[in-house]
């Protein structure tokens, strides 16, 4: 059941296969306005789209990615349902057995709370995202969206995104009108 209390998500978006004819970066902002349809929740920034090379398996198309902000008075495992259903609806096979591999669209909850600062720790969600100060293609987007962001147990957002600089990632160029070019 929604809990009266708005508070803020953090969530990030992924996907390198296309989903029938319709491609990661087009699935990617299709999600985006369907995450501002959930019950209860108001989609309120979304990051730049970014293109990176995949990590872990390197055989498998770059990845698109974005973070968005979500308002919502969902639970964190309401919204994590939502997500899973979303992923569902895009084709997302789910693979038992390898973690990164290719994907139409992966939805992570990676951040929940008032101030974004909850911590979750149950057998089917961890927030914050377990690997999320270890991936730029997760901590470029939030800064992009809100760089004064402190990750519980990590430290600031701006020293973490310091430690991932090797990491191959390139933003997509926006269309005149500041959309993300689907290419
Ligand atoms: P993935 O293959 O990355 O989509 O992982 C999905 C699995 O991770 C599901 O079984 C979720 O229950 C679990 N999980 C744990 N914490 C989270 C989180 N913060 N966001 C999304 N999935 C999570």
């Amino acid at each position: 059941m929604a809990h009266s209390d708005m508070v803020l998500a953090y969530i990030g978006l992924g996907g390198n296969l296309d989903s029938g004819a319709t491609q990661p970066a087009q699935t990617l902002l299709q999600a985006a306005s369907e995450l501002n349809q959930l019950p209860h929740s108001r989609l309120i920034q979304l990051s730049p789209l970014y293109r990176s090379v995949p990590i872990g398996h390197d055989d498998q198309p770059d990845f698109i990615n974005a973070v968005a902000a979500l308002q919502t008075r969902l639970s964190a495992i309401e919204l994590l349902g939502h997500l899973q259903a979303l992923e569902q609806q895009h084709g997302r096979q789910r693979s038992p057995t390898q973690r990164n591999g290719p994907r139409t669209l992966d939805l992570d909850l990676l951040l929940y709370g008032q101030d974004a600062e909850q911590c979750i720790d149950l057998p089917t969600l961890q927030v914050p995202h377990p690997r999320l100060h270890q991936r730029a293609f997760v901590l470029r987007p939030l800064a992009d969206i809100a760089p004064a962001l402190h990750i519980p147990g990590q430290g600031p957002l701006s020293a973490l995104l310091s430690q991932v600089s090797a990491q191959v990632l390139r933003q997509l160029p926006a269309d005149a009108d500041g959309n993300a070019a689907l290419k």
